[in-house]
């Protein structure tokens, strides 16, 4: 009997309604795994009302309490979560040792917003002896969470976690290429102390669950993070309904090397910007903007890194194959588009092959330099393991070029001067910046778009203030 991968609603699995399916494949060898539930509205309608049932208990339970049991499936799971971690590793692809790092931040997400739920309160606000005034920070109520593929426990724990631990009850949606983790996690946090509907997950495309959920007169604010174009066809039905979104979109983000940086940690710390992941990563650092002077001494180093990277399925490898059919179709159109545009590839360009990656969606990291910044290989997000290449003259062309972009997720800054570096992070247009070291920051720092990456935070004491609203009351004494 083939496995099952159903959507958890209420503490229980839960087929889907119109009882259908689909073949989900493994993008390591092609080969059919298991077969996903393929729900609709009227799962979402299940869903969204076990959310409901248990809001009322869970909103008025001590935080501490709350706190409490978010922190002890943390802990939980980082002793026995293994298995969930290995569903992941095997329907996106990613190499073991990617999983066991991606393990440890979800179980961060957990014990900081579980920790954090204590001290999170309002304001006393002086506006005169006759007045006592203060604020108070109200859970939504249902929460509708949308997810990608590309990291998928990583995204649901840093939504889930501070809409949970603010008082919220959630209906979460993964992609429908890389469900089965999210649903084991859900399984295993009713198993350590959830209550049961507190969090429940529905299966199945966004097409039908995405609108479904957004249009749910019941769920009163949905995070989403994905690409652009759903991201708008979402942002359509929340304006009808006044209802508030957190967008965590795409980018194309600028990693900026000046002629004084420490080059051999910048060659490996770009490297690793757009090859982490195999470059399914938001912040993927993929312009890479190098001062002229030193670019075709750095460009080498790079290129002397990037041949170092080992593509494979086992635990050590340095990355795995593409996720999805159809993010390995659209990567090799861009092959065509560089060449059509006159570039050629420094390294790279051409899908992997060799006896260990047979039947595997592999793509070579792939360099091309000469790029200008108006190409379309420099202007669309690719989310794959593709750089481009771009000279600068001077910090004030860096910024330049770094914002000339319609999205704005994250940059880097390779210097040791730190006048320029705090000049350059003022000026760039991006709502994370990183110095010295290209990296998606911790837990606690804030992450988030300008421009067309989105708005709303996830991560850090700010998200709380995007799962809660503020409510101040005014009394006359
Ligand atoms: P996607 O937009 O295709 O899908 C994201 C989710 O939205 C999936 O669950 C999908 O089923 C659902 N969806 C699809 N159509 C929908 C609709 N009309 N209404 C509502 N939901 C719908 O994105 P993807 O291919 O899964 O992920 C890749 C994208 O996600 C990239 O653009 C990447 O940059 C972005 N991303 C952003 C962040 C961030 O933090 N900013 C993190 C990871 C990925």
């Amino acid at each position: 009997m083939v496995e099952r991968t159903l959507s958890f609603i209420g503490g229980t699995d839960v087929e889907p309604i119109e009882g259908h399916y689909a073949d989900k494949l493994d993008p390591r060898t092609q080969r059919k795994i298991k077969e996903v539930a393929n729900g609709g509205a009227k799962d979402v309608d299940l869903a969204v009302a076990s959310a409901s049932t248990a809001l009322p208990a869970w909103r008025d339970m001590r935080p501490s309490e709350r706190g409490r049991i978010l922190v002890d499936i943390a802990r939980k799971l980082r002793e026995e979560g293994q298995h969930i971690v290995d569903i992941e590793s095997q329907e996106t692809g990613k190499p073991g040792r990617e999983m066991a790092t991606l393990l440890d931040l979800t179980a961060q997400y957990f014990e900081f917003y579980g920790g954090i739920v204590n001290v999170m309160d309002g304001e006393v606000i002086n506006v005169g002896p006759d007045y006592h005034v203060y604020t108070r920070r109200d859970p939504f109520g249902v929460i509708g969470v949308i997810l990608p593929w590309n990291a998928p426990l990583h995204q649901a724990a840093r939504a889930i976690a501070p809409a949970l631990a603010t008082g919220n009850t959630v209906v979460a949606k993964p992609s429908e290429h890389t469900s089965g983790s999210l649903v084991a996690f859900a399984k295993f946090a009713v198993n350590h102390g959830l209550p049961a509907g507190v969090l429940n997950v529905v299966v199945g495309k966004g097409s039908a669950i995405g609108p479904a959920m957004a249009a749910h007169p019941v769920v009163r604010k949905i995070s989403f993070t994905g690409g652009l174009k759903a991201g708008q066809e979402l942002g359509r039905i929340a304006a009808e309904r006044v209802l508030p979104l957190t967008l965590e979109l795409g980018g194309k983000s600028a990693n900026i090397v000046f002629d004084d940086a420490d080059l051999e940690a910048a060659a490996a710390g770009s490297t690793r910007a757009f090859t982490w992941n195999s470059g399914q990563w938001c912040a993927a650092g993929t312009r890479l903007l190098v001062q002229e002077n030193i670019h075709d001494a750095f460009v080498k180093e790079l290129i002397d890194n990037v041949a170092q990277l080992r593509l494979g399925p086992d635990f050590d490898a340095s990355n795995g194959p593409i996720t999805t059919q159809a993010q390995f179709d659209k990567i090799k159109g861009f092959f065509a588009v560089a060449e059509r545009d006159g570039l050629t590839p420094a390294i790279g360009g051409k899908v992997a092959v060799g006896a260990e990656l047979e039947g595997g969606n592999y793509i070579e990291p792939t360099v091309y330099t000469g790029v200008r910044n108006d190409m379309e290989i420099a202007r669309e997000e690719i989310f794959g393991p593709i750089l481009c290449v771009i000279p600068f003259k001077n910090e004030a062309d860096a910024i330049r070029i770094a914002n000339d972009s319609e999205l704005g997720l994250s940059a880097g800054i390779w210097s040791r001067d730190i006048g320029r570096v705090h000049r350059v992070a003022a000026g760039l247009e991006a709502g994370r910046i990183v110095v010295n070291e290209y990296s998606g920051g911790f837990v606690q720092t804030p992450c988030g778009g300008f421009k067309y990456s989105g708005y709303g935070r996830e991560q850090g004491i700010d998200a709380l203030s995007h799962y809660t609203q503020l409510k101040s009351v005014i009394i006359r004494l």
